[in-house]
């Protein structure tokens, strides 16, 4: 007899919401706009305080019923134990390496990040933690630059803007051997594509803000824990935090330190939001990534372009790994011209690719990378991070294939 198969992704994502009981029959969640929530008994209050009442709430900066049922969302879509929303996913990140990491601690990070996350890394550095940036697409690097007191090793999926994808499995591997914490922000990806806990992560990072909301209207972030690290071997745990399910210390202390107390909570809005374009996540990575790719191919054999990125382009240096794990390429390309001072000329030729920054949006958005997002960051960086003066990044949104392919060919 064959076990039954659980429902798809999206099957249980559109009827998530009314699992959990939602008042008068509705099928969405609503929206919890209530700061204060009262007791009858002023036990209840005291047992909110003291964690004895689960799954009540006292003040919404630490979580409302809405921020609630996205975490629970969250939770199922990476198939993890637990989920900490934020108000946008600079906010999560920065409140995860604020409450996990100490003066004297020690981090190895992938140098291809996201830019903001690249200078968050300064200022933590600037507070006393040690930060070790490495060419993280081969294992080696990362295993080079480990330390008696290396704390985590932290990487994205598929690097916005250069598409390099991190040596995932070999990475985990060596965190599992050593014990070390394994941080993945899986933002571009999101976990319909790829799921970070297939390489051992322990906490997986999104900007809910791209792909899972999808459409450029919210902005948010989440911490979720695969329940694959054990936190009872992590000394920066607080005393307080140490008692109950061992899986959960890590969010404890991030949701009491990182949310309570920093405050960038989620809005309820937002995560209503958010929820709704989780729905379509399935549908719009299908469209997206079909129509990447077939723009990369385009873009790839035109004489005017000189070199595309996009994982699922055989010229793509860790394309056997993206071939491996992820189920498609995603939205996110990023291309070099064969005359790079053509740069301007051809992005203002072009009729449906908006010039913007941001990412994930159901129009397509193009950007000049090294001018715009990566100028504060300096030569330098930009070097180092191989950011050349003439990429161009590209954020392909619902429009149909056809339609881009013509207005690039006009373009170019
Ligand atoms: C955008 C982005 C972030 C930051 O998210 P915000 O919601 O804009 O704060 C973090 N990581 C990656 C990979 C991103 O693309």
């Amino acid at each position: 007899m064959t076990a039954p198969t659980p429902p798809s992704f999206t099957t249980q994502l559109v009827h998530s919401d009314r699992h959990f009981g939602v008042e008068h029959g509705g099928v969405h969640k609503p929206i919890h706009t209530s700061v204060q929530y009262g007791f009858d008994k002023v036990e209840d209050l005291i047992g909110v305080f003291q964690g004895t009442l689960k799954g009540g709430y006292n003040y919404a900066r630490q979580g409302t019923p809405t921020t609630a049922a996205l975490e629970a969302k969250l939770t199922k879509m990476e198939q993890g134990v637990g989920c900490v929303s934020f108000a946008t996913g600079m906010a999560a990140i920065t409140a995860l390496f604020m409450t996990l990491l100490r003066a004297g601690d020690h981090i190895v990070s992938s140098k291809f990040v996201f830019g903001n996350t690249n200078s968050l890394l300064g200022t933590m550095s600037d507070l006393g933690v040690q930060v070790s940036k490495v060419d993280a697409t081969a294992v080696a690097h990362v295993e080079a630059a480990l330390q008696p007191n290396t704390r985590l090793v932290f990487v994205e999926t598929l690097a916005n803007p250069g598409t390099q994808i991190p040596d995932l499995e070999a990475i985990g591997a060596l965190c599992k051997a050593k014990g070390i914490l394994f941080v993945v922000d899986n933002t571009i990806l999101s976990p319909h594509l790829f799921r970070p806990a297939t390489v051992g992560a322990g906490l997986v990072i999104h900007s809910l803000t791209k792909t899972i909301a999808g459409h450029g209207n919210a902005l948010g972030g989440a911490v979720i824990d695969t329940g694959l690290f054990d936190w009872s071997c992590y000394p920066n745990i607080a005393q307080a935090y140490r008692t109950g399910d061992a899986r959960q210390w890590g969010l404890v202390q991030i949701r009491k330190k990182g949310l309570r107390d920093m405050g960038a909570t989620l809005s309820a809005q937002h995560a209503h939001l958010i929820s709704t374009g989780a729905e379509t996540l399935t549908l719009r990575l299908a469209q997206t990534s079909a129509t990447a790719l077939a723009l990369a191919q385009f873009l790839e054999q035109h004489p005017a372009v000189a070199k595309v990125h996009y994982p699922m382009l055989p010229s793509h240096p860790q394309h056997a790994i993206a071939k491996k794990h992820f189920k498609a390429g995603s939205w996110l390309m990023s291309f070099e011209l064969r005359d790079t001072s053509r740069c301007n000329e051809v992005i203002n030729r072009l009729k449906l690719p908006i010039a913007a920054t941001g990412l994930a949006d159901n129009r397509s958005l193009i950007i000049p990378v090294a001018p715009t997002i990566f100028w504060e960051a300096g030569a330098a960086v930009r070097a180092d991070m191989r950011i050349d003066d003439g990429l161009i990044r590209l954020s392909v949104g619902l429009e149909e294939c056809a339609d881009l392919v013509a207005d690039f060919e006009q373009a170019l």
